[in-house]
């Protein structure tokens, strides 16, 4: 049994709607909320067009929804979020909140710490709640170890990891408020002008969605194994992703970094090439539900981690398993 719990999720958006991560944190929200009758989910975005995205939230688990409208709010910037995230953790008088664990939530977060003075968690990947205290759970040590944290104030906030957390199914006979406010902060008080914003289009499926990701490391020596990557994802309708080492060279996008500082992912098939298996990579993708390994040594870790591998020359192996699956698909 838990005590009344108000819990403030902070929804990004991701096109017109709200983005995955955001539904996989209101479920977490739901399922804890769920355990007192009076707790509430409230969840907050910033925007200035949000179509049907309240009633959407609400469907998704939010008992409350707090719209805060103005055109300043894209794209993110502290100065313009911070002062309503912390206004709202105050009106509603929230014990827990969760943002994602990504570019904005790791810059909003620690900012609202300080002016709520309370603690922050950033990569959670768990939380349970015994009475009216919040146990957050993250991995530590390079992946290594799993810590569990708990504060003494009356108020955390907590970052999650993608993909840590189920989404709860869409009911639209859900009810609850919906509630459009205008943001309280005016131009004259934003302090940094963000002069360009680019968004890099690519073909395939995004990398967090894909359901096969045909992953790339140092052992691919350079940008044209990943040209050679590329073609098997290509044949398995795939995303392409990376370790930190691939990235670094700038032999593929930053975007494609999987691991502790990149992206968590869960595919259903994921196949790691010339990638050690070191535990900030893991990290990443240890959920995937099939690995597969190609990498020239033996005692590579990644094999540790593997239902399938093969042991050779990227170089060799590759073309020749792109080949012989294009002919089974019948392309
Ligand atoms: C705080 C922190 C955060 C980090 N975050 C991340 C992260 O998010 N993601 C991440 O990936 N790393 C991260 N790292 C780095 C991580 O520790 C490793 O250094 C990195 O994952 C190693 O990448 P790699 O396995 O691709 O490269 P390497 O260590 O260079 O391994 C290359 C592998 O390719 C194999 N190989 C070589 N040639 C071939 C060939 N021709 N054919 C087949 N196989 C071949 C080798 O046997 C080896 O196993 C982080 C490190 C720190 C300290």
């Amino acid at each position: 049994m838990t005590d009344k719990i108000n819990i403030l999720v902070l929804v990004e958006m991701d096109q017109d709607k709200a983005s995955d991560l955001s539904l996989e944190m209101l479920g977490c929200a739901r399922q804890l909320a769920d355990k007192d009758d009076e707790s509430d989910v409230v969840a907050v975005v910033f925007g200035d067009d949000f179509g049907t995205l309240g009633e959407d939230l609400i469907s998704f688990g939010a008992d409350e929804v707090i719209l805060l409208e103005s055109t300043l709010c894209h794209p993110y910037q502290a100065d313009t979020w911070l002062p309503d995230m912390a206004a709202m953790a105050k009106e509603t008088k929230a014990s827990l909140i969760l943002m994602s664990h990504n570019s904005t939530g790791g810059d909003l977060a620690p900012r609202l710490a300080f002016k709520l003075k309370c603690g922050v968690a950033t990569s959670c990947e768990k939380i349970t709640i015994e009475g009216a205290k919040t146990f957050l759970t993250r991995t530590c040590y390079g992946g290594k170890a799993r810590e569990v944290l708990s504060f003494d104030n009356e108020v955390a906030i907590a970052t999650i990891r993608p993909k840590s957390q189920t989404p709860i199914a869409r009911d639209i006979k859900r009810c609850g408020d919906v509630k459009t406010k205008p943001l309280s902060v005016n131009k004259n008080d934003v302090r940094v002008n963000v002069i360009e914003r680019k968004r890099i289009e690519s073909d395939g499926p995004k990398i967090e969605n894909a359901s096969v990701i045909v992953a790339g490391g140092g052992g691919l020596g350079g940008p044209e194994g990943f040209e050679i990557a590329t073609e098997l994802a290509d044949v398995l309708g795939g995303a392409v992703g990376a370790s930190r080492v691939a990235c670094d060279q700038g032999w593929c996008p930053p975007g494609y970094q999987i691991g502790l500082s990149g992206k968590t992912v869960a595919p259903e098939l994921y196949i790691a090439i010339g990638i050690s298996g070191a535990s900030h990579h893991m990290a990443g993708c240890a959920n995937a539900k099939n690995i597969v390994a190609i990498n020239n040594d033996a005692d590579a870790p990644m094999f540790n981690f593997s239902r399938y591998g093969a042991i050779g020359d990227y170089e060799a192996l590759l073309p020749a398993l792109t080949k012989q699956i294009a002919k089974l698909k019948g392309q």
